[in-house]
């Protein structure tokens, strides 16, 4: 047995590989979080202190989002990614530097799901895969849509670009939340917000509109279609944005009724504006999937008093591409 096989055997406590139909992995998921709870003081300390998250709806013509003052995301929003930290620091989805205490589920052989140690919602797992590879989407559609049903249907699962939000650029993850936590989700389901783009087979593309930010969404029952359409989007976005690595994006993925919804966000920027200003006129949000959703998480106080509409506006504005650039980047697909 190799060094890794030993320490895979001592942080796994279930695993799942999609061929016994029983326990299902949001049974897993439930489990884990409830032994974690109780064997990880750590782990029960971050959804104590998500309990007392105070929380305010901020309606910004056509669209609501809802802050957060969540101090224990403080690191999160304020990691360094610049590649010199990345390097000093130990990485913190690597096995051998997980907390003592902390268990997984082994997913499909090469993925751990772990219970998220801040979390912002009442069940929010990570899922790490277990070797060390910088966080990057290529080759992992069908690997994306296929974890999305097995998540479901208590939770949706999303990708953070290692420039638009992922706190750890440097190893591969995905995130799990449960199903119906983001504003976004609910909006949507208002089909008048969706304006048909075009049918790739048996899959329909779509953009969201009057949201503030730019969405594209695309539907559809047949894995391996969705997959294309997606594998091209992603490409399109790559082309149009002139992006040298991967399009700046998060991406979200629910599956219910024997189909699936995928949710892109291409983005400009990473951080806002207000992100670099210079001492108390800072304000501390750095936008990622969670945010692109509708929640907009401030670790700061004085943050959350004074964040107004208008400044969501605005930073979505920042980080989001323009509507033009939607239209470019469906004008760019090959079908
Ligand atoms: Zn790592």
């Amino acid at each position: 047995m190799t060094d890794m096989d030993v320490l895979l055997q001592k942080k796994i406590s279930a695993s799942f590989d999609g061929k016994t139909p029983a326990p299902s992995l949001p049974a897993l998921c439930h489990n884990l979080l409830a032994e974690q709870k109780a064997s990880w003081p750590d782990l029960s300390l971050g959804y104590k202190a998500l309990a007392s998250v105070q929380v305010k709806e901020l309606r910004c013509n056509g669209f609501s989002v809802r802050l957060h003052h969540n101090p224990g995301r403080i690191k999160s929003t304020t990691a360094p990614l610049d590649q010199k930290s990345i390097e000093k620091r130990p990485c913190f989805l690597c096995l051998e530097n997980l907390p003592e205490p902390q268990r997984g589920i082994l997913y499909r052989g090469d993925f751990i799901v772990l219970c998220n140690p801040f979390p912002i919602c009442p069940e929010h797992f990570t899922i790490a895969q277990i070797m060390h590879c910088p966080q990057s989407f290529e080759g992992m559609v069908s690997k994306f849509l296929k974890m999305a049903k097995d998540f479901s249907p208590d939770f949706n699962v999303f990708y953070n670009g290692p420039e638009s939000g992922a706190s750890a650029p440097d190893h591969l993850h995905f995130q799990a939340t449960s199903r119906g936590v983001l504003p976004i989700e609910e909006e949507i389901k208002d089909r008048t917000r969706l304006e048909f783009v075009k049918c790739i087979h048996s899959t329909s593309l779509f953009r969201a509109r009057h949201l503030g930010r730019e969405v594209i969404i695309l539907e559809g029952e047949d894995c391996t279609t969705i997959g294309d359409a997606l594998t091209n989007i992603v490409s399109a976005m790559k082309s149009v944005l002139a992006s040298p690595a991967e399009p700046r994006m998060n991406l979200f993925c629910s599956y219910a009724g024997n189909r699936w919804q995928v949710m892109i966000f291409p983005r400009q920027r990473h951080r806002p504006s207000v992100y670099f200003l210079p001492g108390d006129e800072r304000i501390l949000i750095s936008p990622g999937m969670v945010e692109m959703g509708g929640i907009i998480i401030t670790p700061i106080g004085k943050d959350f008093d004074r964040v107004h509409e208008e400044l969501i506006r605005t930073i979505y504005a920042e980080v989001s591409v323009d509507e033009e650039t939607v239209q470019k980047i469906s004008a760019a697909l090959p079908f």
